[in-house]
């Protein structure tokens, strides 16, 4: 079972990897690669979205467009027509209908393609019995092809099956090819298997796997429609409960996998840390000191640490990562701390050169945008062990870097990476003898239930102390029609020695959004005019990093007091002083993003405000997004709210394809399942007559969504 992780990679790698591909139609293989499914087998995984009821059945005159439905009637006019092209056309009317109103609803059945048996059963006088979807035609309602039955047996059209299954689909392959397939897959011995013992099913009480697939994929009981729709039957608790075991298996696999490794055991001396400490203008918090301590105890042992440091924007994290640093810097290791984008980097650099002045730390600037002989030296200084703590953006791990002395490696806004790069993070310790620790920071706030799912292969620290002092930010919702009275407001703090952010989502009015957007230029050109005396500034991501670079150092400085920006300053930048954010187009923010940019703010003594500029139309999920950030300021309640708005999915970003995604499993609606999952999976990793590997197979193997992520 230690395989599952390499599999991931495997798949991801080579493509064009030749996968068992038996038994599916050659014709539908690259359309269902594209659902994830490689093989029959895996069709047996593909659940139906929902059902089409064959045994209810409609009276004619209560046909509703888009229904689709079984209606019943006699034929009162049937003939095969030229115009527009060849079709064959029949009416319907009702049994309990005469015919002789001319108001009697009709129903049209339409064939292009039509074959003798078709235009028999049709003549006018029989009494039929047709299935298909309600459309509105030139003539009234109609069906085109009709499934349709003469109606000599009136009481069934399929004695066995009565809820039809519809499946998500792609591409045009049609229902009745998926139907066939599941048809088929669910009699394979490979996607029947039941992995879960007896035991562990009756007490959880599951139906066994071969009725979960039967259930699903050929519902014979129409009477369970309901719980089939909504996913609480009890052959669905059995798939959420087994894809969410499979997840924490593979978890628990990746854990062990890498405590298998072997890790510098670092043993600080405590010749550095203190002095870093000595010269801060605080204290730490408890919390933080508490998160020093896990992380120093993890640190001194020989197996790597893979810790996520988790505290609300502004909490202090950062200090924690330094520390951490020190005592690997101390210990004769070097660090690697890596920020998701140049900006945040640097501004790190800045604040550890700052922090670090005079100490004998060697720190060392790595990044895209240095030139490629700056770089080159850059690189030989991590290479023979000089750099000490290297800082930069991805451009860490690319391959020409390599490390002499790896200890640790911090990522900062963890949950900004890809998998890509996390992995591209494990291949670099491995090439050296010892695996290096790993730290990695984030801001996002995970509920429990995500944490027990998600998380479950990373040790958690968690920073719920605000550091004392802080005022709580003041959150205002203002219409875009009064910006001028929030500009009259910021120009006022600004000559009085306060410093703003103003965030615009966009830079230039050629993005394709159809809402037109305030254009961040546009309005640092206005804020430059009706501010005098205040300097305005404008950063966006199209700017060269130096540029960037000199903006944010005055602003720091307090040479800029209005700094125009694109979201290029979300994440992680820090000027205590600037206590005013301004957000144009709040509403096509997501709440994560919100809260981020919020944080800017709210960071050093003064009260800070942030005002949230919106468009007069809003959408209901805009409401809701804007009423959440205006009521909480708690990132953990901002979460909650955010995934119960969103899934978790998107939360996550892209952390959740480089472990098994969940396809049927809601952690929040389900979370008595994922507890229960936890529990079989403790169970089941020593039990020797449990297939790990096989389970896993099933549940991820086959799952190339993960070798796209
Ligand atoms: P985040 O957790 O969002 O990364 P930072 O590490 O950037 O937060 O810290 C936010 C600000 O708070 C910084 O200016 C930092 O120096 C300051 N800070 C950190 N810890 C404390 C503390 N214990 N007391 C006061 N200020 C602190
Ligand atoms: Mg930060």
């Amino acid at each position: 079972m230690d395989k599952c992780v390499d599999k991931l990679t495997l798949v991801k790698n080579t493509p064009e990897s030749p996968l068992p591909q038996t038994y599916l139609p050659p014709a539908l293989r690259p359309k269902l690669a594209k659902l994830g499914i490689q093989h029959l087998r895996d069709v047996a995984l593909h659940f139906p979205l929902r059902y089409e009821d064959q045994t209810r059945v409609v009276a004619i005159r209560d046909l509703m467009v888009g229904e689709s439905v079984v209606v019943e009637g006699v034929v009162e006019f049937a003939e095969t027509q030229f115009r527009p092209r060849r079709q064959f056309v029949a009416l319907v009317r009702a049994h309990d209908d005469d015919g002789s109103s001319h108001f009697t609803p009709r129903l049209t059945l339409r064939y292009f393609t039509f074959y003798p048996t078709i235009v028999k059963a049709l003549q006018v006088g029989n009494s039929v019995r047709v299935f298909g979807q309600i459309r509105e035609g030139r003539n009234g309602i109609e069906i085109v092809h009709p499934l349709f039955k003469k109606n000599d047996s009136p009481t069934t059209i399929n004695a066995a099956i009565t809820l039809t299954a519809v499946y998500p689909s792609a591409d045009g392959i049609p229902q009745a090819a998926l139907r066939t397939l599941a048809s088929k897959a669910i009699r394979i011995g490979d996607a029947i298997r039941d992995f879960l013992p007896a035991s562990i099913r009756e007490r959880e009480a599951l139906p066994s796997w071969p009725d979960t697939l039967e259930q699903l994929h050929r519902p014979s009981d129409a009477s369970q429609l309901a719980s089939l729709e909504s996913r609480t039957h009890p052959a669905w608790r059995r798939v959420k409960f087994d894809e969410l075991l499979a997840q924490q298996l593979a978890l628990r696999d990746a854990k062990a996998m890498r405590a298998a490794e072997q890790a510098p055991a670092i043993k600080p001396t405590n010749l550095i840390a203190p002095l870093l400490k000595q010269r801060l203008q605080f204290t730490l918090t408890h919390a933080q000191e508490r998160a020093v301590a896990d992380v120093l105890r993890d640190l001194a042992r020989a197996s790597p640490m893979t810790r996520l440091l988790q505290g609300d924007v502004g909490s202090g994290k950062t200090v924690v990562a330094a520390l951490a640093a020190l005592a690997a810097v101390e210990a004769g290791y070097q660090v690697a701390f890596m920020a998701p984008t140049e900006l945040l980097a640097e501004q790190h650099f800045r604040k550890l050169s700052h922090w670090l002045q005079d100490l004998p730390v060697k720190l060392t600037w790595l990044a895209g945008s240095l030139s490629s002989a700056e770089q080159k030296a850059a690189q030989e200084q991590c290479k023979r062990g000089e750099a000490q703590v290297a800082i930069g953006t991805h451009a860490l791990f690319q391959k020409k870097v390599s490390f002499a002395r790896l200890g640790l490696v911090v990522v900062d806004e963890q949950h900004r990476f890809g998998v890509e790069q996390r992995l591209l993070l494990r291949a670099r310790g491995g090439e050296q003898a010892l695996a290096p620790h790993t730290l990695m920071l984030s801001a996002t706030p995970i509920p429990r239930s995500l944490a027990m799912s998600y998380y479950a292969d990373l040790d958690v620290s968690v920073i719920d102390e605000i550091p004392s002092g802080r005022q709580p930010i003041v959150t205002k919702l203002v219409s875009e029609r009064r910006r001028h009275e929030i500009a009259e407001r910021i120009y006022a703090a600004a000559r009085e020695g306060g410093q703003a952010y103003w965030v615009c989502p966009l830079i230039e009015e050629s993005d394709k959004l159809e809402v037109q957007l305030q254009d961040a230029s546009a309005l640092y050109a206005e804020l430059v005019t009706t501010m005098p005396n205040v300097r305005v500034a404008l950063l966006h991501g199209r700017m060269n990093a130096d540029e960037k670079a000199q903006i944010m150092q005055d602003f720091i400085a307090n040479k800029v007091q209005v700094l125009v920006s694109t979201t290029v300053i979300e994440v992680g930048v820090d000027v205590p002083n600037a206590s005013w954010m301004v957000i144009e187009h709040a509403e096509r923010f997501g709440l994560a993003q919100l809260h981020q940019l919020r944080g800017r703010v709210g960071r050093g003594s003064a009260a800070s405000t942030c005002i949230l500029l919106f468009a007069d139309k809003l959408s209901d999920t805009a409401k809701q997004r804007l009423k959440v950030i205006y009521e909480n300021l708690d990132g953990f309640v901002i979460a909650r709210e955010d995934l119960r708005i969103r899934g978790p999915g998107e939360l996550l970003g892209p952390r959740q394809s480089g472990v098994p995604g969940l396809r049927y499993a809601n952690i929040e609606e389900d979370i008595d399942l994922v507890e229960a999952a936890r529990d079989a999976a403790n169970e089941l990793q020593n039990d020797p007559s449990f297939n790990c590997e096989a389970f896993l197979e099933r549940w991820i193997a086959h799952r190339t969504e993960f070798a796209k992520a």
